[in-house]
């Protein structure tokens, strides 16, 4: 149904700081409207681009924040390369764009039949589609003994901000000959090479800080890392003695903590830190769970020709959340997951066909200060999944020149502003 409730009108009733004015009841928008849940890599991409395509859709981002913190980078601040105020953005760009609207505030349950979003804040927006991207949920007590309670003893610094400080601040206190153990879980989670280089950026603060007798352990519930010649060499040359990466095959799985103790059991034996860092298990983000998106695994099934949910139809899943094969949960899979989506959305909404998607992802790591590694892959969908474009998927040489470790850390901050600057600018 389609009333004369228009733009100007709504925007006048969100109210340019998102206050709690009552939409109850209010009818489909004129134009046809997509409501984007998430304002983080996928969700403020997918508006931006679904804006740009096509104008003519109004879009409306419900953010729980007023504030994002880019996970991206959020290692740096811990290694004392960064600060996290230069990794933290407001939404005001966003959302002064003619067509965006940004409300702040929290979705709570979807209605796939009725096509609506209620909101913490008491309203509801009713949508033509909705896009979910709103990245991960911790999944409290999969690892034994690990709840939001222990998090405050053993920070996971998954999502970036207080936790992240958090770290930080148990890293400044910790005497030099300190044990930092790390505790890395199986796939799927959020940015598979991301714990290894949290470890690399502890090494270099305990390094540059008086503290290089201490040692870092990584537990981990897998046998192989992503780049992992590239970590075993870059650890050499800067962090001899410092890193012991225990894998699976050899008890590395963690098992169950004690955050009393701050002891991770792991199949090899206890392991007691002066500061434990647990990557715990996780799941998608609790909304995209509510709404019936997800399957017993806890994450998002979607056609990946448009991301769109496989169980819910007219919602569409990007980024952490969703099971996209082969490419890896990252903020750049999720933009270019987010622009595939925007592409899709705009030909549905004008009763057309989908183009071909291409998607593409580069993970930068930063081991030390002008050293930096990646890895890179371009994928392609098939019927029903997103798969590797073959031969594509290439990593930073082995044993390369300084000058290519400095170019590469380079080229990460510039990924990182152009990213922020087209998310958020
Ligand atoms: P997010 O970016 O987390 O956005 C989700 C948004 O949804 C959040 O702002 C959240 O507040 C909001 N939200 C959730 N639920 C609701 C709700 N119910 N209502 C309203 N709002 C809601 N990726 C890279 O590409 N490069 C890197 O170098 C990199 N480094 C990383 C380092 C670390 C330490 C970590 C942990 C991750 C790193 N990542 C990196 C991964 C990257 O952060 C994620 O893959 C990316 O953020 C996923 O985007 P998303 O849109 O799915 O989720």
């Amino acid at each position: 149904m389609k009333t004369g409730f228009a733009r100007r009108e709504f925007l006048m009733a969100i109210g340019a700081a998102g206050a709690a004015v009552s939409l109850k009841g209010c009818a489909r928008a004129a134009k046809p409207r997509v409501v984007v849940v998430g304002g983080g890599f996928g969700g403020a991409s997918c508006a931006k681009y679904i804006n740009r395509i096509d104008p003519g859709i109004d879009v409306v981002v419900v953010e729980r924040n007023r504030e994002y913190v880019t996970c991206p980078f959020s290692n740096n601040v811990i290694g004392g390369l960064r600060t996290l105020g230069s990794l933290t953005h407001g939404y005001e760009g966003l959302g002064a764009r003619d067509g965006i609207t940004v409300v702040i505030d929290t979705a709570t349950a979807v209605d796939a039949q009725a096509r609506t979003v209620s909101l913490a804040g008491g309203n509801r927006l009713a949508y033509d589609r909705l896009v979910l991207s709103p990245g991960i949920a911790i999944r409290w007590g999969a690892l034994d003994g690990y709840d939001e309670a222990a998090a405050e003893a053993m920070p996971h610094a998954w999502k970036a901000g207080p936790q992240t400080l958090l770290l930080k601040r148990q890293l400044a206190a910790m005497e030099d000959g300190g044990t930092v153990v790390i505790a890395a879980p199986e796939y799927p989670y959020r940015c598979p090479p991301a714990p290894y280089e949290r470890a690399s950026m502890v090494a270099h603060y305990l390094k540059t800080n008086g503290k290089a007798r201490s040692k870092i352990v990584i537990l981990d519930a897998k046998d192989t890392i992503p780049k992992q010649a590239l970590f075993e060499q870059g650890w050499g040359r800067f962090y001899e003695g410092m890193i012991e990466w225990v894998p699976r095959g050899q008890g590395g799985t963690a098992t169950r903590v004690d955050p009393a103790t701050k002891t991770v059991y792991a199949e090899a034996g206890e392991f007691k830190a002066d500061v434990a860092c647990i990557v715990p298990p996780q799941s998608a983000g609790g909304i995209a769970i509510s709404a019936g998106a997800a399957d017993e695994d806890g994450w998002c099934p979607i056609d990946p020709w448009t991301l769109e949910s496989t169980l819910r139809p007219g919602v569409h899943v990007l980024g952490d959340s969703c099971i996209a094969g082969a490419m890896p949960k990252s903020g750049f899979s999720a933009n270019s997951q987010a622009k595939v989506c925007a592409a899709a959305i705009v030909a549905l909404l004008n009763d057309s066909q989908p183009p071909e998607p291409v998607f593409m992802n580069t993970c930068y790591s930063t081991i030390a200060p002008d050293y930096g590694i990646s890895i890179y892959g371009a994928y392609r969908a098939t019927e029903h999944a997103i798969v590797a474009v073959l031969g594509s998927v290439s990593l930073s040489p082995l044993d390369a020149p300084d000058e290519v470790r400095k170019a590469e850390f380079e080229y990460a901050q510039g990924w990182l502003a152009s990213m922020t600057g087209e998310m958020f600018g």
